[in-house]
Parts: C-alpha cells; structure tokens; sequence
C-alpha cells in the first residue's frame, strides 16, 4: 500500500509539472482554470436567484452546469491543441486504469496487486531476468534444420497459441526435449506474454519449487506458510514448472507434483511443464497417475537438436 501511494504521489508530481508547463505557454489557460470555481459559483447564485419564487422560478436563459463545465472543458482542451500539447495533457494518469494505483477495485484485489504480491513473495527476479528479451518474435530459427526445424515450429505456433487463447481455453502444456532445445525460452516468452496481460505468473525450477515445499512441510516454517504457498501455487494464473527431473526426487516429490498438477487441473488454471524426461521415464519416475493426468490434460510438445548454447559458444568464438 505504500508503493501505491508512492505511485500516486508521482503521478499527481508529473501531473503539476505538465500544469506547469502547459500554464507557462498559454497564460490563457491559466485563467481559465482558475475562475472556473468562481464561474461554478456565480452560475450557482444565478441559478439560485433565477429559481426564488420573486423572480418567477425560471431560469431561462441560463446556462445550466453541464454545459458550463462542457464549455470550459471544450475551451480547455482546445488551448492545449493549438499550442501543440496533446489533448489528454493535464488528465491525470495511472500505472494501472483498472484500480487507479489502489490496488483495489471495489473490495476486490486489482490484478496489479496480485501480480505484485507474488512478485514480493517469491522474488522473480530470476524470471524477470530469463525474461528481458524473451519475446517470440526473437526466437532464432536457426539453430534447428529438417525435422528439429518442424518441431520447434510446432511448439512455437502452440506456446503462441497457449498465450493467445489464454482466457478463453484452458491448456497445459508438456514441453519435452533433450538439453538446450528450447524448452526454457519458449516458456518464458509465454510467462513473459501473460505477465505483460496483467496474470500471476510464477516459475520455478523444479529443484528449486519442491525444495521449498520440503522445507515448508518439514522444515521451520508454520502450517499458514505451507498452505498460503500452496494456495498461491494451485490458484497462480500461470505456474512453470522448469527442468522437471533434475530434481532429487523420492515419493514426496512424486506425490506433490500430484497435488500440484490435479489441484490445478480443478481450478482451471494453466501449467507449463519443461523437462528432458520422455514421457516413459516420467511414468517411470513419478507413478501412473501423474501419467495419466499429464497424457490426458496436456498438450505434449517434442523438441529436439543439437544444444542451442553450445552452437551459440561455437559462434561466438568463430566471430
Ligand atoms: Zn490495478
């Protein structure tokens, strides 16, 4: 709430610097907005006085409030053109519309703040970071030739399309390949999408995200750490699930990606998936019915190749 108020407090600075300059060139301007509290009241008095009973109750000829203010307003907006300012100079402006920097819309969270709060609570610096110049339209075809090429494509025009429809159709998806394919940047240019529509992404690698259950469920912290952390991850809009298999992973492993994945599945909310396991080595690790939610609620991409970073080494050191 205080970096809410601070955002308001810059934007109200911004908003008396752009009066400032605004009154510098057109004095005209100036004017205008200063009397318009006394041109309010001296319409009011009139009014007033038009509507007494000495007077007759009329207030023909009269203009009323609205198309007062209308005028001004009018007048206002045109200065601001004629001098070459934009016509929406001296409107005040917000990080975010929807709540207007409260946080709030009505006694709902604003999606700002929810976004924010996951921010704050799993430090995302990490994909904030992954996420800098991840953006689809940057993805480098070459890297990949004949089949991997066609692959890549597919799971291209699926992640994009995950994005897309993201409100509309509810999609998992099972991203798989062996190391440096793609994987982790085709997800992160999807978490980077939605983050910019405004969803709670979260993303954690597995090792690090069933550490931190771990420590949750049988370290030091309370029951109320464990069930706010897996609230936020069963509602989160999105949750990535990076590198799943290079984890250590014994049967709390294998039952909590259970929980994650069917707690999802009940709420409707997307899962991205990455992983170097095919899916029989999945099956193999982590039981039938992680299997069968994945192969039967997930759209499975296949990426293969030789390893993206050590052909962009290779190039490096050739250039
Ligand atoms: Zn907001």
């Amino acid at each position: 709430m205080i970096e809410y108020a601070g955002i308001r407090d810059r934007h109200r600075h911004e908003l008396d610097q752009r009066r400032m300059r605004a009154y510098a060139r057109i004095p005209e301007l100036q004017e205008l907005e200063q009397q318009t509290p006394s041109l309010a009241m001296d319409l009011l008095r009139k009014r007033l006085l038009a509507a007494s009973p000495q007077e007759g109750g009329s207030d023909a000829g009269h203009p009323s409030f609205r198309e007062t203010a209308a005028q001004i307003s009018r007048r206002r907006t045109q200065l601001l053109t004629q001098n070459g300012f934009p016509p929406d100079y001296l409107e005040m402006t917000w990080d975010c519309p929807d709540c207007r920097d409260t946080g709030y819309i009505g006694h709902e969270k604003c999606r700002c703040l929810r976004r924010r709060e996951t921010a704050v609570l799993y430090d995302q610096s990490n994909l904030e970071m992954l996420a800098a110049d991840a953006d689809f339209s940057n993805l480098s075809e070459s890297y990949y030739t004949g089949e991997d090429l066609e692959r890549f494509r597919h799971a291209r025009r699926t992640c994009e399309r995950f994005v897309d429809e993201f409100d509309r159709v509810f999609r998992n998806l099972y991203l798989y390949g062996t190391v440096g394919t793609g994987k982790t940047m085709l997800s992160v240019c999807a978490a980077r999408a939605l983050i910019e529509k405004g969803k709670s992404v979260l993303y954690f690698s597995a090792a690090s995200l069933f550490d931190r259950l771990a420590d949750c469920t049988f370290g030091s912290g309370t029951r109320d750490a464990l069930r706010d952390f897996t609230g936020d991850l069963y509602n989160c809009d999105l949750l990535i699930i990076d590198d799943l298999g290079t984890e250590f992973t014994n049967a709390f492993v294998a039952s909590q990606l259970f929980s994650c994945i069917s707690e999802r599945e009940l709420n409707r909310h997307p899962t991205i998936i990455s992983t170097n396991l095919s899916l029989k080595e999945m099956q193999a690790r982590y039981s039938d019915r992680v299997f069968s939610r994945i192969t039967s609620t997930y759209e499975i991409c296949k990426l293969t190749g030789k390893d993206i970073r050590l052909q962009r080494r290779r190039r490096g050191r050739r250039a």
